[in-house]
């Protein structure tokens, strides 16, 4: 399976320092808690939810007085999916959209090169298969590849890109897409943001006029705000959910080429510590290696 496959360097690696982190004990203490402690920094689950994972086991180890550390990746494996738990309560089946009278309106945002243009991309091809009536809208209008390459998309998924070129308006272009997804019945418009971060008031006037005009006409638009990160750039992955959250109100989050790292922890600490639902994952290049992000799915590839 892809998933099992994508995930595989964030497996080998975390099994790996697992049985390092036992040192050859038959019971987990401090020494070995210390050893997994690490382990889950090095594999970015981020320092704060690291320390909530740790104390967790131990209050398990002191409540039961003797854990073996042959039960360790069980105990782990429970915590770690009690916590995605915590901010990813339902599990989405299959690109399911939510029925809102109206296209569904997710506005992608999230800095260059994180795999946006390929996210949306992948998810207007699942959604065509579908059978959803799908509108793009390249609001990226700053880098002429990005636009480019949401027309190359769209060609070759079958679904229309509305464009006016680069250096336009973005506002402009999110207004046009959205009003062509109501005049033409889609079920689901994607716009395509600018992620510039190195300046966080104009990114955050962007957002709110790109809102503005789209609730012209559909009010409860955006129904989504998705923040696309790449899940093999560690903490940079944090710092841009930091300024990103501070920018614009997050929905959810899609955390891309995860099967380039060993450090898929990433998915566990910033869902964690921005109390984001975590919608879909990057495990490869190929359309249908954008996966609708399960939990339970997530936690298997990792342990078994
Ligand atoms: P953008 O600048 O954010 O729009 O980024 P792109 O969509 O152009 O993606 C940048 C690069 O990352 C491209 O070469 C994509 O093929 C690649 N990419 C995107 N998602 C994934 C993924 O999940 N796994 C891998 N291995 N590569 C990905």
């Amino acid at each position: 399976e892809s998933l099992d496959k994508g995930l595989e360097k964030t497996k080998d690696s975390f099994i790996s320092k697992l049985t390092k982190a036992m040192v050859g004990k038959s019971k987990v203490d401090d020494e070995v808690l210390d050893n997994l402690e690490e382990m889950l920094v090095t594999s970015d689950v981020g320092v704060q939810t690291t320390l909530k994972i740790i104390k967790r086991i131990e209050q398990r180890v002191e409540k039961d007085n003797y854990v073996t550390t042959s039960d360790l990746d069980k105990i782990l494996k429970e915590e770690i999916a009690g916590l995605l738990a915590e901010n990813n309560s339902e599990d989405l089946s299959d690109y399911e959209i939510p029925k809102v009278s109206g296209p569904y309106v997710i506005l992608v945002v999230g800095v260059n090169g994180v795999g946006k243009t390929t996210t949306i991309g992948k998810l207007a091809a699942q959604f065509k298969k579908k059978g959803k009536k799908v509108v793009l809208g390249a609001a990226d209008t700053f880098r002429a590849a990005a636009v480019d390459q949401l027309k190359m998309w769209g060609e070759r998924v079958g679904v229309p890109v509305v464009s006016h070129g680069m250096n336009t308006d973005p506002a402009s272009v999110a207004f046009d897409a959205a009003k062509q997804g109501l005049d033409q019945q889609a079920d689901i418009v994607i716009i395509d943001t600018a992620g510039r971060l190195h300046t966080k008031v104009n990114l955050m006037n962007e957002l709110s006029k790109i809102k503005r005009v789209i609730q012209k006409f559909i009010p409860e638009a955006p129904h989504e705000v998705l923040l696309v990160l790449d899940g093999s750039t560690g903490q940079n992955a944090f710092v841009q959910a930091t300024e990103f959250t501070k920018a614009t109100e997050v929905s959810a989050l899609a955390i891309t080429k995860l099967d380039g790292t060993a450090k898929g922890g990433v998915v566990l600490g910033i869902s964690d510590q921005f109390k984001i639902p975590v919608k879909y994952i990057g495990v490869g290049e190929k359309v249908d290696d954008l996966q609708v992000f399960n939990k339970h799915e997530f936690v298997d590839s990792l342990f078994n």
